[in-house]
């Protein structure tokens, strides 16, 4: 039998109910790998050994009295911005560090009703702002695929601890690509679900008309497992969508194939700039695809260029609202001064990396008198036009095959020095948040030097069932998730 913490959920849920091995030993294992591996991947910030272990153990005792339910006794880790009461919830910020969630995002609340073990907290760029994990202030994570490569952004953390069998499963957040780019860069499957499908009560907002908590994991099978259980309508977020929740799951079905489908190829996805390594393992995965019975079509997405600056306004924008509230009084750190604005200048100037304060005066500024109109509102009206390339290409596809990066993971501080050449990688993730999509990335080759390359599968609203069955067919032909990177311990 394969060990227990290299097992994905689906094959855990019958190990687990067999008998034959409890959640206890499973955490346990996870605790001996992250210690083996003395910080060499290091996805989590902190480690609750004690009250996992607790809750490993009430899982034990609940299977043995009333059978398995849903996640029952699967430890998941989550990405350091989602609030689990009585964790540390720091965003990889010092100005939170310190603080301690007074109560459960409705995320967490779900996965505790299904029976799931939160397992530990996981390393992430400051605030979710960032491609790479090296904006984050308390801990430093790699690719477990290459220890000197980054395990991409903002969810490195959740992404590495999948992808080097130090987690089961782990939630991240999506905001320009932050679940899809790290799945790609680790080897892993990200989904960034419809926006107002996931509550983001209890996530700690960046752009808030953005951002979406999705999970990250070892299979597809697995991503609808998580999916069906954090989705549904809640009445906390004023944005969340009253739409019936689909049984993922129960959905997938080996024995379908692609055949009535529609793929489009949007031909903006393919220009100039993608390493010729991602775009041939994409094409393969294309002509696989077709192999499976699906139709391709050419299509265009024309104003896919103008995502990265409308992206970059609308998110600083929101972050610079959001981030007020770290202002020495309420949360966190606090520097004192002889007055009010003093001591909320000295906290802030003290407290956030680099990178969340540039954005904090980008986004003042585009929201100033004087430049609202110029900058702000006019990328809202591109934003429409965005909207409206996938409101037309959906009428003619059932979805969309894409890369999710232009290139494979890169080496550690190959782009801190130059924060714009890091924004411009995000040219094909920001476009499906801007227009409030689903898509999801799964794995579909290597480079030549080993690192991974992801698809990316993009669906209309509310067709999280469509991308799913989309790389499950694909998944279930081809055997890139079966590769494990040397760190991960067997
Ligand atoms: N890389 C993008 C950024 O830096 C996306 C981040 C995210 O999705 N949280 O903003």
């Amino acid at each position: 039998m394969k060990s227990l913490h290299t097992q994905t959920i689906e094959e855990l849920r019958s190990s687990l109910s067999e008998g034959a091995s409890s959640s206890v030993e499973l955490v346990e294992q996870l605790f001996d790998v992250i210690e083996q591996d003395a910080g060499r991947v290091g996805a989590y910030i902190s480690l609750n050994r004690e009250q996992i272990h607790r809750e490993a153990l009430q899982a034990d005792e609940q299977r043995a009295q009333h059978g398995s339910n849903s996640l029952l006794g699967i430890p998941i880790s989550i990405k350091d911005l989602i609030n689990v009461k009585g964790n540390p919830c720091t965003c990889s910020s010092e100005i939170l560090k310190g603080y301690i969630s007074p109560y459960d995002a409705t995320v967490i609340t779900k996965l505790r009703e299904a029976g799931a073990v939160m397992f530990g907290r996981v390393n992430m760029d400051e605030f979710a702002m960032g491609s790479s994990t090296e904006n984050a202030a308390l801990g430093t994570t790699s690719n477990p695929w290459h220890l000197d490569h980054v395990p991409g952004g903002s969810s490195g953390g959740s992404a590495a601890s999948v992808a080097a069998d130090h987690a089961i499963a782990s939630l991240g957040s999506d905001t320009g690509g932050s679940i899809r780019q790290p799945a790609a860069f680790c080897g892993c499957v990200g989904l960034k679900p419809t926006y107002g499908r996931v509550s983001r009560y209890g996530l700690t907002a960046f752009a808030s008309s953005l951002d979406q908590i999705g999970p990250i994991t070892k299979t597809v099978r697995d991503a609808a497992l998580l999916l069906e259980v954090i989705s549904g309508f809640d009445p906390k977020d004023a944005t969340s969508l009253d739409a019936p929740v689909p049984d993922y799951s129960a959905g997938l079905d080996q024995s379908k194939s692609l055949k009535g489908m529609k793929l489009g190829l949007p031909r903006e996805y393919f220009m100039n700039g993608i390493d010729p390594e991602v775009e041939q393992a994409v094409r393969a995965a294309v002509g696989k695809c077709r192999s499976l019975g699906a139709e391709i079509v050419d299509v265009s997405l024309p104003h896919t260029n103008y995502a990265i600056s409308v992206y970059y306004i609308i998110a600083t924008a929101e972050a610079s609202a959001n981030l007020a509230r770290f202002d020495g009084i309420r949360y966190g750190l606090r520097e004192e001064g002889a007055n009010p604005a003093e001591l909320y200048a000295k906290t802030r100037a003290a407290g956030l990396g680099p990178e969340a304060k540039r954005r904090i005066i980008l986004g003042t500024y585009v929201l100033s008198s004087g430049y609202y109109d110029a900058y702000y509102k006019r990328a809202q009206q591109v934003q429409e036009l965005i909207k409206e390339d996938f409101k037309k290409v959906f009428k003619k596809c059932d979805a969309l095959l894409a890369p999710v990066t232009p290139t494979p993971a890169y080496r550690r501080g190959e782009k801190t020095h130059d924060p714009l050449k890091m924004y411009l990688d995000d040219i094909l993730t920001t476009s499906v948040n801007l227009a409030g999509n689903c898509a999801l990335s799964v794995p579909c080759g290597f480079s030549e030097a080993g690192l991974p390359i992801g698809l990316q599968v993009i669906g209309d609203h509310l067709r999280e069932q469509t991308i799913l069955d989309i790389a499950y067919q694909y998944e279930q032909n081809t055997d890139w998730h079966l590769r494990k990177p040397e760190s991960s311990h067997e």
